[in-house]
């Protein structure tokens, strides 16, 4: 594989991660594991061709071990109806496309089975106990003690399946909540017969699926279990059940433990961005000794260095990532040959990956938009290379100039401010937003390997483009804050994000901020943040402190009381809908912003109307009452309106400008699409 040639010939900078590990009946190459993520495309054969050249991809790319997203071992485990399924010889052929394609890139890669329970979201569902799940719309039926034995046959057969469609394993999802950990908990297990009650009775369920399934499917063959270690439930697992769990599964016969953090229905977060980079592993690194077997760490793991000093450390024998592989394919490669500073980072936004997923659409990836469209988005370099102007180089620009310039075009880029970036140098300074800083350096370099000019300070003119004999010009100069009309909207208590965010003006102890969409919510967040302390997002112990996480996992579930964390201001988050502040913030991390400023204090109110500002403050009126807001400042977040005042100067000078971003449309803007926008017009010119 390609890492294996480049390690002969460079220093190995990553002497743990890159290390061989030994099965006893394989060797993988490294101990980056390809963890399970749901990419939508599982679901219908025809996409099975595009989902085989996505794992191709990411096996050129050096991974040691892929594990496809959940693969249902009947049709009671569907995640939805008519999901992927392995449960009859009709299913091979499709399988067959995947592991063909991995194994011609030097690839291995385990398919999940993933039974989902009482997650289903279908009406087909089964549990142990008729209890419905919090976060699905079905409740599930119960199942008699024959049809509990069903669904064991049914993972087994999958199995057996999976290996003759040419896997080189398995992964059993045992935890995030779904059917398996559902028998392990009280919380969703109440049956009285030999698959409830005590916990010898509680764990028959994970033992006979997997000592069956490693009877039939011979020894020689992989077998991940992927067991949860903490519930973050109440009437979750305690740690004791958890090691005498890990014990059993080994001895029942799994190759490898995987660790999984939280059930999907519990309320803290676990992969979002705010969540540290692997915040999780200590979790792990305590089972280690527990059990002979290899342990995958896993959870916000999206750094080489990151993986290299848990691997270093004894926290796990692999690194679980699956976003951060979305993001970069060739994140291993760059890693082995000492291109860290290449590496597109997953800021774990979940924007175009999960959030996509949960809306039934195929996931792709905000920092990568060829994340799942290997086959459409192509950047074939180009023979008679062009003379490329792009204006602007925010998200949208920096994509075009850096895709437009990999593929050979002579670009040259021209920024008003004196760094790239855009609204991103806004974004990075939101405490747990961090990870917005790497996109940047990533763009950063990728400008410099294609070889693109960059003026910074450069505010271009028509006259400037016009003289430039460029080919194209291409307009990505974003948007600008939109004014309300409010009476008294000059006063000097109001202020624009971006005087807030960028220009670092000073905020009062009380603060009315108008409008509550993505951006109002991160000036909340912004504002209500005590500067004096580092982010949680950079502090593990702290992190913990506020979700209420038992860092000795003595209390059953690994829940403990929250700290309240405050606030240093005042702060009413206001919008004129009548629907609940941040109901349109992402699906998968919206909860976490509305929560963590309820937590502090922050009141939002809905359904408001801006009568007018003056020295007193904000006065506003809501459900027919009057009432002022006292506040010393007022920061105004009412979305934006789209830039492009260089269109018809340009325009008369015989130029037909290419817009992109914000400057093409700014509603519902965001960098998933200026990103998009700008790689999948560099793809085309
Ligand atoms: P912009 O980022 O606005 O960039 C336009 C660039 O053009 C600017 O750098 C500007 O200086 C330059 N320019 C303009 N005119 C000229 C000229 N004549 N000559 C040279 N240069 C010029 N989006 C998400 O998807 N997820 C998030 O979590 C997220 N968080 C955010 C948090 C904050 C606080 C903010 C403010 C925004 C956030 N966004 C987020 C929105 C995201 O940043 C924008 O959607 C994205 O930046 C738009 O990209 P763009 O390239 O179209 O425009
Ligand atoms: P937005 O999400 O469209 O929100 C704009 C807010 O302003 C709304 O609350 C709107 O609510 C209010 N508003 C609109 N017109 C107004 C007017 N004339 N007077 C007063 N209020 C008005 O836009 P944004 O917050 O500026 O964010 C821009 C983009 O960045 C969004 O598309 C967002 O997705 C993205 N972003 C994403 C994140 C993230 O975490 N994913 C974070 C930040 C930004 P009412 O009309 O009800 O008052
Ligand atoms: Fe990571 Fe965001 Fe890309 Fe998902 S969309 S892989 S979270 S960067």
């Amino acid at each position: 594989m390609a890492c294996y040639i480049i390690a002969r010939v460079t220093p190995n900078p990553f002497p743990h991660l890159l290390a061989p590990l030994d099965l006893g009946f394989t060797t993988l190459p490294n101990r980056v594991l390809m963890g399970s993520m749901h990419t939508g495309l599982e679901d219908r054969a025809e996409d099975f061709p595009k989902l085989a050249a996505f794992f191709a991809e990411r096996a050129r790319g050096g991974v040691g071990l892929i594990v496809t997203g959940g693969i249902a071992p009947n049709a009671a485990g569907w995640t939805k109806p008519f999901a992927g399924t392995l449960s009859g010889r009709r299913h091979l052929a499709r399988h067959r496309l995947v592991t063909g394609a991995v194994h011609a890139e030097g690839g291995r890669i385990c398919m999940q089975i993933l039974h989902t329970g009482r997650y289903a979201y279908h009406p087909l569902a089964v549990a142990p106990s008729r209890l419905k799940a919090p976060i699905a719309p079905f409740a599930p039926r119960e199942l008699s003690d024959a049809g509990v034995g069903r669904q064991v046959t049914a993972f087994v057969r999958s199995a057996v399946l999976a290996r003759e469609a040419g896997y080189d394993g398995v992964e059993v999802m045992g935890s995030e909540g779904y059917f398996i950990n559902q028998f392990l908990a009280t919380r969703t297990n109440r049956r009285v017969d030999r698959w409830g009650g005590s916990w010898a009775n509680r764990m028959r369920l994970p033992l006979e699926i997997v000592s069956r399934t490693r009877a039939a499917i011979g020894p020689d063959f992989i077998l991940i279990y992927r067991l949860s270690m903490l519930d973050l439930v109440e009437g979750g697992s305690d740690w004791a059940e958890i090691v005498e769990l890990a014990r059993a599964v080994e001895g029942a016969g799994a190759t490898i433990i995987n660790t999984g953090i939280g059930w999907h229905e519990a309320r803290i977060p676990t992969i979002a961005t705010m969540v540290p980079r692997a915040a999780f592993a200590w979790v792990t690194r305590k089972l280690k000794g527990a059990v002979g077997i290899p342990l995958v760490t896993s959870n916000r793991i999206n750094d080489p260095a990151v993986a290299e000093r848990l691997l270093a450390a004894g926290d796990a024998d692999l690194v679980s990532m699956a976003r951060p592989l979305l993001a970069d394919p060739d994140f291993v490669v760059k890693a082995a040959s000492g291109r860290v500073d290449e590496i597109n980072t997953c800021i774990a936004c979940n924007q175009a990956c999960l959030d996509l997923v949960f809306e039934n659409s195929v996931a792709t990836c905000l920092v990568n938009p060829r994340a799942g469209r290997e086959t459409e988005l192509v950047y074939r370099p180009v023979a008679a290379p062009k003379r490329i102007a792009v204006v602007g180089a925010g998200p949208a620009g920096l994509a075009c100039a850096a895709v437009a310039g990999r593929r050979g075009h002579r670009v040259t880029l021209f920024e008003a401010a004196g760094e790239i970036g855009g609204q991103f140098n806004m974004a990075k300074r939101i405490p747990g937003k961090e990870e917005f800083h790497e996109t940047l350096r990533y763009f950063r370099r990728e400008l410099e390997l294609a070889g693109v000019e960059v003026r910074l300070g450069t505010s271009a003119t028509a006259v400037d483009l016009a003289s430039g004999a460029f080919d194209h010009v291409v307009l990505a100069t974003g948007v600008r804050p939109r004014v309300p009309d409010i009476p008294g909207l000059q006063n000097a208590r109001v202020l624009s994000y971006v005087d807030v965010l960028l220009r670092g003006a000073q905020v009062g102890r009380s603060v009315a901020i108008i409008g509550a969409g993505g951006i109002g919510f991160d000036v909340a967040e912004f504002l209500s943040h005590d500067a004096t302390r580092a982010a949680t997002s950079l502090d593990i112990p702290a992190f913990m402190r506020e979700w209420g996480i038992d860092m000795t996992l003595t209390a059953r579930g690994g829940l403990v009381t929250a700290s309240e964390p405050g606030s240093p201001r005042e702060i009413w988050l206001l919008q004129r809908k009548p629907t609940p502040p941040g109901r349109d913030l992402g699906k998968t991390t919206g909860w976490i912003h509305r929560l963590t400023l309820k937590r502090r204090g922050v009141r939002m109110l809905a359904g408001v109307a801006y009568e007018r500002i003056d020295d007193s403050g904000l006065t506003i009126s809501q459900g027919g009452e009057t009432r002022l807001l006292a506040v010393d400042s007022i920061v105004v977040c009412a979305g934006q309106e789209p830039q492009r005042g260089l269109v018809a100067a340009l325009e008369a000078s015989g130029l037909s400008p290419h817009l992109i971003g914000g400057s093409n449309i700014a509603a519902e803007l965001d960098a998933q699409r200026a990103i998009a926008d700008g790689a999948r017009l560099a793809a085309d010119l």
